[in-house]
């Protein structure tokens, strides 16, 4: 039999791609409970907490199989509207069960049934207090006067006791008496504190109040533009001028940054230009701190909200604008679980909003400048350096058959040397922490392997370990080879703490600072690293991509690239895209002050045709010639794709699920390659295979893929093999 009455479908932490069913909780009619609530239900033997996505006229479950939900969370929804709407969007498109995306669009606090609304304690009137008539307690000024506040609003608030003239006790003093009792209630507005004073804006040169106007022009409607121009040309205080405006019309700002993105010097620039509260949500803060900017964001307190990835999902009832800084970052993209692109949920999120988004970058993904180039985005271009400051030049150094020291190459130290010796600051750029990406037996051969991945270890020499950079396994330096037992181990290749040993021995004379994941876990290691650099004196930065982004370094004259070949010949198509940006964004950070930089680029392949395009011409010709190269092949922007990956215990039970699957689809509708075992067949213990899915058209991927669904879903469920469906895949190993 079918339930009649009207039942609750529920999202559910849950990896299962469905709805579950509930009846209200005993006595609560279900036309009271609006969708985007939370709901503590039962499932399973736990109780969990879940979103209302719908009441439903009746359910396909008998009555006797529904059970009530326990309790209920919010009388306003936590999820509006437009953003359930948003996150069933996104669970749709990339294949997701709505209950866990649902989840991952709140704080972590939401999620374990703290209150939507911040409360503060205060106290009121009791029954009995409320039947004293005006005037009552006159032996007690104090107490008389409490009650008297008591009987003028509805709840007086810890915050309001000073300014009425009245201290805690005279409250509990009524309430020991009966008259009043304690109770909590939503915080009160404004209670976030303005910062400085508003800074002034420069006066924008030609190409920055061109872009500005391009963008206000479309204020009120959905247009997506491309900010493009190199490092220093002026964008953010483009997006500066236009938060201005949207702010003056009393509309909110929504900014995603990448995770490395948001430096506490990009922050400071915000906060002294804006005399407003600025909601700031990344992941170096508590769960408390994001709950707070969550409310403020949520209750139009903050105008200005400032993310990373998951701010995407934030509340903004008054949303005029989103900008997306630095849109080409790949750590927009979430790499496991919910697979979402926030870049392209937030240009989703403004179409349904009727809101112009700005995406931002020296270096546009190929995505996007395909869109920007075809018209469909609106293109605005900072073709200078805003503040005169000069471009750096690009050189290629032939390091083929030249000796080596750790890496470097006599061109390189002659240059580190003459502009040290000047008085200017270096960096040296190299994608690998770690003292050598190789340990190996010069006498067998051996080469010290990860027991769990398919992957070399790498030595740590200052700890005396091999660390594993794929699944975080480790142990001691071994003192003999591992295959022959021989004493003859060798390190191979250099990583960022061996360069950083040869450049202190090279340079004593001069502070040495290495930035990379090893040197910068504590909290505030950064900036206590970077103290001597940004304190002007000559000095040599050493380290990896964690350099090339956010930070200025106005006084670096000279970047050294120590090895970049390895992105010409990647296995992930991306490669080169990828490469392009990190040299070109890492050659942005020398000469942004008043000096010209000069940018030294080792490598094997000087006469490579990218390379020499990159080098010579830029960034955007560079871009173009992948982008011809990406059409002819047919991979994307032109075509799209969806990567199934298989994990397992054994590579056939993962590649034998995917040749299963591959079966289910529909013949002709996708093109299919694989399954494949992955690039890195072997992580963390498990076996890897993909199959990748392509298409000329997005429709016809999404048809296949949910024709495909329920067999999808039906391995992920406790099954031997763990299947997962990426989207729009930017990593492909
Ligand atoms: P980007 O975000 O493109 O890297 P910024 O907006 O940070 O560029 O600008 C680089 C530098 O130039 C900053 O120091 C900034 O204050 C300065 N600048 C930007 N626009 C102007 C302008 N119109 N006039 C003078 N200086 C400017
Ligand atoms: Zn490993
Ligand atoms: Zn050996």
């Amino acid at each position: 039999m079918i339930s009649a009455s009207p039942v609750l479908r529920v999202a559910v932490p849950s990896p299962l791609r469905q709805l579950f069913d509930y009846l209200p909780p005993a006595g609560l009619p279900a036309s009271d409970l609006l969708p985007g609530i939370r709901l503590r239900v039962p499932f399973g033997r736990r109780d969990v907490i879940g979103v209302l996505v719908e009441v439903a006229r009746q359910s396909e479950l008998s009555p006797a199989q529904l059970k009530p939900a326990t309790t209920v969370l919010d009388t306003t929804p936590v999820l509006t509207p437009s953003l359930l709407g948003l996150v069933r969007w996104a669970a749709d498109y990339y294949q997701h069960s709505l209950g866990e995306a649902v989840q991952q669009a709140l704080p972590v606090l939401l999620r374990k049934g703290e209150p939507a609304e911040a409360l503060v304690s205060g106290w009121r009137l009791s029954v009995r207090g409320g039947g004293l008539p005006a005037g009552a307690l006159r032996r007690s000024p104090r107490q008389a006067a409490a009650l008297a506040a008591l009987q003028a609003q509805p709840v007086v608030t810890e915050q309001q006791l000073a300014s009425l003239g009245l201290r805690r006790e005279h409250l509990r003093a009524l309430v020991d008496k009966g008259l009043a009792e304690a109770c909590q209630v939503p915080a009160a507005a404004a209670s976030l504190q303005p910062a400085a004073p508003p800074g002034a804006s420069l006066t924008l040169n030609p190409d920055q109040a061109a872009a500005r106007a391009a963008i206000e022009a479309d204020l009120g409607r959905f247009r997506c533009h491309l900010l493009e121009g190199v490092t220093g040309s002026g964008k953010t205080e483009v997006y500066l001028q236009l938060i201005e405006s949207v702010l003056a019309r009393g509309r909110q700002v929504l900014v995603l940054v990448p995770e490395i993105g948001l430096t506490p010097q990009t922050l400071a620039r915000f906060q002294a230009r804006f005399a407003v509260p600025i909601a700031l949500l990344h992941s170096g803060l508590s769960e408390r701190e994001r709950l707070a900017a969550w409310r403020a964001a949520r209750s139009g307190q903050a105008p200005l909200i400032l993310g990373t990835r998951s701010a995407v999902f934030t509340p903004c009832p008054e949303l005029g604008l989103i900008i997306v800084d630095e849109e080409h970052d790949a750590s927009l993209k979430q790499q496991d679980g919910f697979r979402y692109h926030a870049r392209d949920v937030a240009i989703k999120r403004a179409a349904d909003s009727g809101i112009p988004i700005v995406l931002g970058s020296a270096t546009p993904s190929l995505e996007t400048l395909h869109n920007a180039i075809s018209g469909r985005y609106g293109h605005q271009l900072l073709r200078e350096r805003a503040a005169n400051a000069q471009p750096p030049a690009l050189r290629l150094i032939d390091i083929r058959n030249a000796p080596l020291r750790d890496g470097l190459g006599a061109a390189a130290i002659a240059a580190i040397g003459s502009t040290l010796a000047a008085n200017g600051q270096v960096l040296v750029f190299l994608n690998r922490r770690g003292f050598a990406p190789t340990l190996l037996c010069h006498d067998c051969g051996w080469i010290a392997e990860c027991h769990h991945c398919d992957a070399r270890l790498t030595v740590h020499a200052g700890e005396r370990r091999l660390r594993c950079h794929h699944c975080g396994w480790q142990q001691p330096l071994p003192a003999r080879c591992g295959g022959c037992h021989g004493p003859a181990l060798e390190f191979r290749g250099p990583g960022t703490e061996r360069l950083e040993g040869a450049l202190k021995e090279l340079f004593s004379d001069f502070p040495v600072v290495r930035i990379d994941r090893d040197t910068t876990q504590r909290k505030g290691a950064f900036d206590q690293l970077l103290a001597p650099v940004h304190a002007g004196e000559p000095a040599i930065l050493v380290g990896t991509q964690m350099l090339a982004k956010g930070h200025h370094f106005p006084a670096v004259t000279l970047v050294v690239m120590v090895d970049i070949d390895g992105g010409l010949f990647s296995a992930d198509f991306r490669g080169p895209e990828r490469m392009g940006q990190l040299v070109t964004q890492v050659a942005g950070r020398a000469g942004r002050g008043d000096r010209a930089g000069e940018v030294l680029i080792q490598t094997h392949y000087p006469d490579h045709p990218l390379l020499t395009t990159l080098v010579g011409a830029g960034y955007r010709p560079y871009a173009e010639q992948l982008l011809a190269e990406r059409q002819a092949l047919g991979l994307p922007p032109f075509t799209y794709l969806a990567l199934v990956r298989a994990d397992a215990r054994e590579l056939a039970a993962a590649e034998q699920a995917l040749a299963d699957l591959r079966t289910q689809l529909e013949p002709g509708a996708v093109e299919a390659v694989g399954p494949v075992p992955a690039p890195m067949s072997r992580r963390a213990g498990m076996f890897r295979a993909q199959l990748l899915l392509r298409a000329s058209q997005r429709a016809s991927l999404h048809r296949a893929l949910a024709a495909v669904a329920p067999a999808l879903s039906a391995l992920t469920g406790g099954s031997r093999v763990r299947l997962s469906v990426d989207i729009d895949p930017i990593d492909l190993s």
